[in-house]
């Protein structure tokens, strides 16, 4: 199906530069095609590269200004998975460099919008991430968050075999982290609700000091993290309600952009999206 539809790319015409990151699969590259700035990621293992293959197709069909996209794949020495180049990598390490003073509160509230609108997109087609989280979160040359990783995801988790040993506690929906796990779009949004959280703590590590035990035990508990500082109250009064324990009284991510939205132009007069 992906040779078919032209997603079968060619390595003679794949130019591979640097390593720009390393990924649990292998590492990352830039590179160009067809005179087209693209990233390069390498997945070693045969069964992975399976796996990643079948969502690769999953991920052709999905086109959205706010995630990350894929040119194609090409087979060699396992996989290669051909995306665009976000120049100022993830969302995570760009807040953490920069800080406060280089980055002000319209544009934390530009990142939130920009990744809700694109988990409102997946939430269209009835995808779930499972892996969102602002080191998932890549930027542009021109600043706008695009979402990773989705598709892939679930291949990963489909292979290995200690996929509870990796599970990404500080981002999960206490029904995710129970023993039959359940993901759902209500899943990603406890994690959009964490990944608001780090995008207003300029990229702090979630429930700062406590291990992954004790955010198990506490947030099971009711446990809930405070505001960061200076945070906008109507943001974390969205945080806070991403948190239901109850996944169904979690707002959805088409309802959560309206308000974001509306924070935007309080703060924005001449904002249009
Ligand atoms: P997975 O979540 O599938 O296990 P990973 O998290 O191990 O993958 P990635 O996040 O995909 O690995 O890539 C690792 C790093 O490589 C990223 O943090 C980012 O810095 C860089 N990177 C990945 N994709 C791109 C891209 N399209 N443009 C620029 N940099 C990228």
């Amino acid at each position: 199906e992906l040779t078919k539809a032209g997603w079968l790319l060619d390595i003679t015409v794949l130019k591979l530069g640097h390593i720009i990151g390393e990924g649990e699969f292998g590492a990352v590259f830039d590179g160009e095609y067809l005179a087209q700035r693209v990233a390069v990621k390498t997945i070693k293992c045969d069964v992975t590269a399976q796996a990643f293959l079948q969502e690769a197709t999953v991920m052709t069909k999905l086109q959205h200004k706010n995630l990350v996209r894929l040119l194609g794949v090409i087979l060699h020495k396992g996989l290669l998975i051909v995306t665009e180049l976000m120049t100022k990598g993830n969302l995570a390490n760009f807040l953490r460099t920069r800080g406060r003073s280089l980055v002000g509160s319209v544009q934390l509230l530009r990142f939130a919008l920009d990744v809700c609108e694109g988990m409102a997109y997946l939430e269209s087609k009835k995808l779930v991430h499972r892996d969102l989280a602002a080191r998932n979160v890549l930027l542009s040359d021109d600043d706008v968050a695009k979402v990773s990783d989705f598709g892939l995801t679930r291949a990963a988790s489909r292979v290995s075999d200690d996929q509870r040993a990796k599970l990404p506690v500080r981002w999960s929906a206490p029904e995710a982290l129970t023993k039959e796990v359940k993901y759902s779009t209500k899943s990603d949004v406890w994690s959009y609700g964490i990944l608001l959280w780090e995008i207003f703590s300029y990229g702090r590590q979630p429930y700062p000091k406590m291990s992954l035990k004790e955010v198990m035990e506490r947030v099971e508990g009711g446990f809930r993290m405070e505001a960061p500082e200076d945070c906008l109250p109507a943001i974390y009064a969205l945080m806070t309600i991403c948190w239901a324990k109850e996944p169904r009284r979690r707002p959805t991510f088409h309802k959560m952009r309206e308000k974001l939205e509306q924070e935007m132009k309080k703060r924005c007069p001449g904002y249009d999206s």
